[in-house]
């Protein structure tokens, strides 16, 4: 029999004028050329949606947010995320190695999809079970990162309110928008909140607090995170963010899959001990709106001692797309102009009346980190409603949890006392507080 091999040329595969440009050495993003069928939807929703434009003639590479919103877009999966799923395989076979993992709040309302359960439903105590059962040491939960972001910025908010420092300040937990700002307005970096992101305080915490506690050493650790976002593969190569390896929820389905593991038939299990637990204001984070709404409750309690839900999404006039949520909300002495914006498009609506604000949150993906380029793909055309039921699924758990403050959980409240002090203090600032850099040479002008 004769086989008849096509040679498929760069060229006749790609075009650059309508497919997006990826590098090979871009951290989260790869690109399988020959299934590309120049359909020019990434582009299209890189430039318009995500607000990526630049002179391809004069920038020294692509430039890329990693936010992987090409990915979900692609109808013929020719983007896909950089899968690191095996690495993490391989490490939990090798017998010497310690290997943890850490869940950010959005993959609970998410990773159902993917074994072909309801949208929105809630999975945690199963998706920790099945972790321990593919032999994961350890299974913390990054609600409490969250939870720590909070207690910072919050204080952080109250601090530069009090003492007339730069405002509005921005949210910083989304690294794709924090890249954007580094590259775009490299001279608003002062607005930017210190405090690292959620995953950010929670490897910083492991390498640090958690060795001490269990008289362990770094070199037989290895930290894992999921997450729904593939531009956190980028955050973690970041200066002083060091989780090892970073997996998106759609690669933690391929890894329970190729574990033979079915999340539907696990025995339910907890958290482990030290990071295991999440107020409701830190699964909110999962969603847009959740980090103001969480930021405001707290700054309420720093402000007036009272214990007060704020439920911004409430308070909010959003604009037509629903893309900016503005409202002004009244705490102690403060009425704080405060808006939640998603997408670069929208932020930049913002910029021009910066001064109208005192905080802002800001996220890149729509509807913030359910919609995020890592998560479960969703047929294109539902994509909207069903980034809107995963973030309704956030709402329900924060409704129902018995803790719905960050100041008020117990793993919160013992790492202040045993090791952090207090909220910004000089330890805390030294570990789970980072700073930022002008990356505007990239675009070469
Ligand atoms: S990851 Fe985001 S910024 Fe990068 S090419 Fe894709 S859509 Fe554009
Ligand atoms: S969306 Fe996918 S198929 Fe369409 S141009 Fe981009 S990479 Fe090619
Ligand atoms: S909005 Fe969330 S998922 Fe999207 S890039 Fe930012 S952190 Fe990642």
């Amino acid at each position: 029999m004769k086989v008849y091999v096509k040679v498929v040329r760069e060229s006749e595969v790609m075009d650059l004028n309508k497919a997006v440009r990826i590098d090979e050495d871009n951290e989260s993003i790869k690109r399988i050329k020959e299934r590309c069928i120049n359909c020019g939807r990434c582009k299209t929703i890189c430039e318009e949606v995500v607000g990526i434009k630049y002179d391809n003639e004069k920038a020294k590479k692509a430039v890329c947010i990693n936010c992987g919103q090409c990915i979900l877009n692609c109808p013929v999966a020719s983007l896909v995320p950089k899968y690191d799923y095996k690495k993490v395989l391989n490490y939990l076979h090798d017998t010497e190695k310690i290997v943890t993992i850490s869940l950010a709040p959005a993959i609970r309302s998410s990773i159902g999809e993917g074994f072909n359960l309801e949208v929105g439903t809630f999975l945690e105590k199963e998706l920790v079970g099945a972790l321990k059962e593919v032999g994961f040491d350890y299974v913390f939960d990054v609600t409490f990162g969250a939870d720590m972001t909070v207690m910072e910025e919050a204080t952080e908010l109250v601090n530069r309110l009090k003492n007339k420092k730069t405002l509005p300040m921005f949210t910083s937990c989304c690294p794709s928008w924090v890249k954007y700002l580094e590259i775009y307005h490299p001279e608003k970096i002062d607005h930017l909140s210190t405090v690292k992101s959620p995953i950010g305080i929670q490897s910083s915490l492991l390498n640090t607090y958690f060795l001490k506690m269990n008289e362990l050493d770094k070199k037989n650790i290895i930290n894992v995170v999921v997450v729904p976002c593939t531009s956190k593969k980028f955050e973690i190569k970041r200066t002083e963010m060091g989780m090892d390896i970073a997996i998106t929820t759609n690669e933690l389905v391929m890894l329970l899959k190729e574990s033979n593991i079915d999340i539907t038939k696990t025995t339910p299990s907890e958290f482990s001990p030290l990071f295991s637990k999440g107020s409701g204001s830190g699964t909110i984070f999962g969603r847009s709106g959740g980090v103001m709404e969480a930021t405001l409750r707290c700054a309420n309690y720093l402000l007036t001692e009272k214990d007060k839900v704020i439920n911004f999404l409430d308070l909010a006039e959003n604009n037509k797309s629903g893309t900016i949520k503005r409202a002004t909300v009244n705490i102690g002495p403060y009425n704080l102009r405060v808006a939640a914006v998603t997408g670069m498009p929208s932020l930049e609506e913002i910029l021009k009346e910066l001064d109208s604000y005192d905080f802002i949150e800001v996220m890149n993906c729509p509807n913030g980190c359910v919609g995020g380029g890592g998560q479960v793909l969703s047929p294109i055309a539902k994509m909207n409603e069903i980034n809107l039921e995963r973030g309704e699924a956030l709402t329900k758990d924060d409704n129902s949890n018995n803790i719905r403050f960050c100041y008020k959980n117990p793993d919160v409240i013992n790492i202040y006392k045993t090791y952090l002090d207090y909220p910004n203090s000089p330890k805390a600032l030294k570990i789970i507080h980072t700073n930022f850099k002008d990356r505007s040479d990239i675009l070469g002008e």
